[in-house]
């Protein structure tokens, strides 16, 4: 374990833990750094914040931000943004309307096709929080629809299958835009998760060195050799910052908070930017 975790969710999106308890966990694991990145909202961040001091946490304001490019959704971190920032508020403001449009669309097209428990349960277990598709893959898991979550995005909630719905995201540099005018960090999550041709990733390179962006997410924690170096390589050449991160959206088998990929020698890392200058010790 290495450190530093800037990416991880809470209730306030599709994780888990409560923000308070996610920085619970992060200071029982000795993570002396954590970011909270919920999807497309900042609700979660003042409660993380408080619990991150009680905790003597360093803790980086974050979110994950949905955006289209050329009819593929991608994720951009935010990270270390200022939560009064008008246009970034504006911009998440628009996306919680998206998402809503999108939970209630979704909803109705599991009940069309039969699964009216599955679709009232993932409203009922998203109240309150920013609506996404893993919450209908938990209800369809729930009400006994699919064996895993992993079936029922591959049945249904992917694209292409009857219950996708396509959210509308903003546009890839309105999304960095935003998180730049908040005096934040713009860093493409997981990029290899995009399954984009060599030539496409090139492009999408360039466009997003072009709008602003200022890094890419060294991550999931296991990235194949080759893909390591896609991301490496990117970095070097378009002189992006590296972040890392676990994608932790709760406990179980997978991606436990603080597991990252480990750091590749000269990389330039976001948390410099921050005067956080080493990688903090492992505890
Ligand atoms: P959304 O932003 O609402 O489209 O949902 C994206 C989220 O769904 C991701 O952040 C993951 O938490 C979850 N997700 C996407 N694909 C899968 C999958 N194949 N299995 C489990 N969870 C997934
Ligand atoms: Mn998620
Ligand atoms: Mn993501
Ligand atoms: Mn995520």
């Amino acid at each position: 374990m290495i450190g530093v975790d800037l990416h991880a969710h809470s209730t306030a999106s599709d994780g888990f833990l409560s923000p308070r308890a996610l920085m619970e966990r992060a200071a029982g694991r000795g993570l002396p750094v954590v970011a909270l990145t919920d999807h497309d909202t900042l609700t979660g961040l003042a409660e993380a914040a408080l619990a991150a001091s009680e905790f003597e946490l360093r803790f980086i304001p974050g979110v994950e931000v949905s955006a289209n490019w050329e009819g593929r959704t991608l994720h951009v971190l935010g990270l270390g943004i200022d939560t009064a920032a008008p246009a970034l508020i504006e911009a998440l403001d628009r996306q919680t309307e998206l998402r809503t449009a999108r939970g209630l669309a979704i909803a109705g097209r599991l009940e069309r096709l039969g699964f009216k428990a599955a679709a009232d349960r993932a409203m009922t277990m998203s109240s309150g929080a920013s609506i996404g598709r893993a919450h209908f893959a938990r209800a369809l898991v729930e009400t006994g629809v699919t064996r895993n979550e992993e079936a029922a995005f591959k049945r249904y909630l992917r694209p292409g299958r009857p219950a996708h719905v396509a959210g509308g995201w903003i546009e890839l540099d309105e999304a960095v835009a935003a998180l730049l005018a908040a005096g934040g960090q713009a860093v493409l999550a997981h990029p290899m998760r995009y399954n984009l041709s060599q030539t496409a990733f090139r492009r999408l390179m360039e466009v997003f060195v072009a709008a602003g962006g200022t890094g890419l997410e060294l991550g999931p924690a296991r990235l194949s050799a080759a893909e390591l170096d896609t991301i490496v390589g990117a970095c070097h050449r378009h002189r992006l910052r590296v972040s890392l991160g676990s994608d932790f959206h709760g406990p179980g088998p997978v991606a436990e908070l603080g597991t990252t990929a480990s750091l590749p020698d000269r990389m330039e890392v976001v948390w410099e930017h921050w005067g956080i200058e080493r990688l903090p010790q492992r505890l």
